[in-house]
């Protein structure tokens, strides 16, 4: 069976949390880690919904929430406002292509070590951050 780990911390966390386990869920969960890179919940539902037209959006919504939880998923917010959800996986900052949407993702030893310099310098504490670039990527700039 594909995605097998997933799946048993998806039950684990749904038995723990005294939570129903349905078919449902482990369908939405195995769209979503076939999709890859950063997906909205309207996505995961144009692609569930030829194959399970029974799975509406409040469903596919409460999942992904769920899988956030439960550590399966990370939400991601970039400035248009929509809620994107990709796989958890080490810290990674984004590249956001404004034309076209892409997103590229990066991780840069360099940029986080200067930021524990900066916040040390101001005796900061940093618990969370991200960078966003937005532009134009290699195949919609002009110049
Ligand atoms: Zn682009
Ligand atoms: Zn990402």
């Amino acid at each position: 069976m594909a995605h097998e780990v997933e799946r048993e911390a998806l039950a684990r966390y749904l038995e723990d949390h005294h939570l129903k386990h349905t078919k449902q869920r482990d369908v939405i969960l195995d769209v979503f880690l076939k999709a890859e890179g950063h997906i909205t919940s309207d996505q995961l539902h144009q692609k569930i919904r030829s194959e399970h037209p029974g799975i509406g959006h409040t469903t596919i919504y409460r999942t992904m929430k769920l899988l956030c939880e439960a550590g399966l998923a990370t939400e991601r917010h970039f400035d248009d406002g929509v809620t994107r959800y990709e796989i958890e996986h080490e810290h990674h900052d984004h590249l956001v292509c404004t034309r076209c949407g892409k997103i590229i993702e990066f991780e840069c030893q360099m940029i986080e070590a200067t930021q524990e310099k900066i916040a040390a310098r101001y005796g900061f504490r940093v618990l969370r951050h991200r960078h966003e670039l937005y532009g134009h990527c290699k195949d919609c700039r002009e110049d």
